[in-house]
């Protein structure tokens, strides 16, 4: 008697902890990516799911800082950022740890993600050339290096080098190249500059646009953007560097992505929120929005983006921008690219 009773005391205790932990359910992301990307895909989960997200957006570097300085009391279980240079950083540091997940290694092809499971991508960019369509012709582009060649003095735009993503294009050139012939092409396109690197890729597109340049190297989605609002811009993309013999050979892509925390209180429901985030239901709400394309190789992109025409990517693993950043950095700066 006395056993039943203290057994169905126990019964009630797990069923008034399991309901409390059903309600309590919710997962603490801290996002580089803006509120209005991400808002929509996150109240989508707690609707399929029940469970709540909490979010925080800011600067990649500050919200580092922020898991460093929190170390275990961090109330974060997943870190959501752009770029592959950023997420390598976040693991390098210690800030994320492992998931070993079938799901993820199915839904994210292998050199998009951490070959130590730290970290995912979750929506490609690709940064391609675009170049004036009065000025140039698709057959009179080949490759990113060919825009080394003496023959573009004068009609190339650039961003400037502080921006990570050129930093991660001249990483993945070195694990091409090698460093001598990567600064070697870094050089060259320095030597071609019509005028000093811009501040964004719009700037630069722009520029190409008003011809004063003819071809420029930009993420995909910031052509686009200028294109929903001007479309009678004479620009066009092209993709670079696709017949070429070294089978790893493409266009330079980069991801957006997500690791679990080191300290997450929370690392399944973050598990299940990023597998959630790598599936069919959630890819084009993810990649859609900001006119990035779908990571999970099974989901058809946004008809803008289907438009631009398929490609093959470099196939060289992202982590490479992370690991050859600082290497990336000091070549740029040698060959006085600004
Ligand atoms: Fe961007």
């Amino acid at each position: 008697m006395k056993l039943t009773h203290s057994i169905s005391a126990i019964a009630l205790a797990l069923t008034t902890l399991s309901t409390l932990t059903a309600i309590a359910e919710e997962v603490v992301v801290y996002s580089a990516r803006n509120e209005q990307l991400i808002k929509p895909l996150f109240d989508a989960y707690s609707r399929d799911t029940g469970v709540q997200i909490k979010f925080i957006t800011g600067g990649e570097g500050p919200l580092m800082e922020r898991l460093k300085a929190e170390g275990q009391n961090t109330p974060a279980d997943v870190l959501l950022t752009v770029d592959a240079g950023n997420l390598w950083q976040a693991a390098h540091t210690g800030l994320l740890r492992p998931i070993p997940s079938k799901t993820l290694q199915d839904n994210v092809p292998a050199h998009l993600r951490d070959p130590d499971n730290e970290w995912f991508g979750l929506s490609v960019r690709a940064r391609t050339l675009v170049y004036n369509t009065s000025k140039l012709k698709a057959t009179d582009m080949s490759t990113y290096e060919d825009l080394a060649n003496p023959k573009w003095k004068g009609r190339l735009c650039l961003r400037t080098a502080k921006k990570v993503y050129n930093q991660s294009l001249v990483a993945m050139m070195i694990t091409e190249h090698g460093e001598p012939q990567a600064e070697a092409i870094v050089k060259g396109w320095v030597g071609n500059l019509a005028t000093a690197p811009f501040p964004d890729d719009t700037k630069a597109m722009e520029a190409v646009a008003n011809r004063q340049c003819d071809v420029t190297v930009v993420n995909t989605y910031y052509f686009g953007r200028l294109m929903e609002k001007t479309p009678s811009l004479p620009l066009a993309i092209f993709w670079p560097n696709q017949n070429l013999t070294n089978k790893n050979a493409g266009v330079h892509v980069n991801i957006s992505g997500a690791g679990v925390t080191r300290h997450a209180k929370n690392p399944a429901g973050a598990q299940r929120l990023i597998e959630w985030l790598s599936s069919d239901k959630a890819q084009n709400l993810f990649a859609d929005n900001n006119l990035e394309f779908p990571v999970n190789p099974a989901v058809t992109p946004d008809k803008i983006v289907a438009a631009w025409g398929s490609f093959k990517p470099n196939l060289i693993n992202v982590k490479e921008a992370g690991s050859l950043q600082a290497q990336a950095v000091k070549l740029m700066d040698r060959a006085g690219y600004k």
